[in-house]
């Protein structure tokens, strides 16, 4: 994999280098705080992105500057022979590194290739590491199987973070236990506050598993517990507990904490680029790549919009024409 050498930057002088993609809306899971149980429509297979579009559009962003890309959704592995698609991924001049974020319950049969892939990381979703409160929040009984992915991920070496949503009700007896995983095992695992993104809007008056919470109830079971250097465009605030292998990350996602330094742009599975979370799609890019043939356009389109991004979450929000709070599902933003 090269690099082109190519940097992008927004309006507010913040490097734009990662992208995020959802490959689709559809999941195998419902998740509490990603979906309600029923009545949700998924996209009509046409509407997504094909692989060819996909790659297009790879290689332009990566000719523009991005060299990270992150496949998400919904669940990814849900998406038909998802591999082919890392496949033509990893073969893009510029792009330097794939990772993937996964519920796990499809993906420990295609580790083996991933690693010899080069895949640079896997965040795995684990709330809890208890069957039945897995049952209860995911609504499925796949608890099995996502410990089956993360048994295979340690075998094969890929480095990979725990990502787990902290509940008020549902799992908070889990943040101890979660965090005790990083004593033997080389692994980031990081709790991110809920945020509104289920389908139905926020689930609290007032959000009471604040970041500032997360860390009380973890140094109130591990004193010792210590801030540490966070890497370039951390999402996460990183800390490290004495004498374990891994790293503790509390993701301030509802509170919008690290807007300042954010790097990474969103591409929805219904192909509308999204320059943050929080915004509702400044580029419907599907319309766009099927509209010309001429990738020049694309980039100036591109430009545009990159050139036009809010300075953090709460101006993304506001500038929202509805004037509706951001309540949509996670799965079809890509989380
Ligand atoms: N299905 C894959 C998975 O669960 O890892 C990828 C997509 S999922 C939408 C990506 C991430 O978003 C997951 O780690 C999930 O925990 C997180 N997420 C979803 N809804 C959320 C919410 N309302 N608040 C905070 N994180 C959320
Ligand atoms: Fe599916 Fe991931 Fe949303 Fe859970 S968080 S419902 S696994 S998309």
């Amino acid at each position: 994999m090269q690099d082109h050498g190519a940097r992008l930057f927004d309006n507010h002088g913040r490097e734009l280098n990662y992208l995020r993609l959802a490959v689709t809306d559809r999941c195998n899971l419902r998740c509490f705080y990603c979906m309600p149980e029923e009545g949700i429509k998924y996209l009509p297979k046409k509407e997504l992105l094909t692989f060819e579009e996909i790659e297009r559009l790879v290689r332009i962003l990566a000719d523009l500057g991005v060299s990270k890309v992150r496949l998400t959704g919904g669940e990814p592995f849900v998406r038909t022979d998802l591999m082919v698609l890392v496949r033509q991924l990893v073969e893009i001049p510029g792009i330097r590194d794939i990772h993937i974020t996964t519920n796990g319950v499809l993906t420990a049969p295609h580790i083996p290739e991933l690693k010899a892939l080069g895949i640079a990381s896997v965040n795995l979703s684990l709330d809890t590491l208890d069957r039945e409160r897995f049952r209860i929040i995911t609504r499925r009984d796949s608890f099995d199987r996502v410990m089956k992915c993360f048994d295979s991920l340690l075998e094969h070496e890929i480095p990979f973070k725990i990502n787990t949503v902290v509940m008020q009700d549902r799992n908070i007896e889990d943040i101890i236990p979660l965090a005790s995983l990083t004593r033997d095992h080389p692994i980031d695992v990081r709790f991110i506050e809920e945020m509104p993104f289920n389908g139905e809007g926020t689930h609290y008056p007032e959000l009471t598993w604040t970041h500032a919470k997360i860390l009380d109830h973890l140094r109130s079971h591990f004193p010792d517990i210590t801030r540490i250097p966070d890497p370039p465009f951390a999402t996460a605030n990183h800390y490290h507990i004495p004498g374990h292998k891994g790293r503790i990350g509390i993701i301030a996602a509802f509170s919008r904490t690290f807007c300042g330094t954010c790097n990474r742009i969103r591409v929805t599975a219904q192909g509308m680029l999204r320059t943050c979370l929080y915004d509702e799609g400044t580029l419907n890019l599907k319309t766009l790549l099927r509209s010309t043939t001429d990738d020049g356009m694309v980039k100036n389109a591109l430009l545009k919009a990159l050139k036009s991004r809010a300075v953090d979450g709460f101006e993304a929000e506001a500038r929202r024409r509805s004037q509706q709070p951001a309540t949509e599902s996670m799965s079809t933003i890509g989380g």
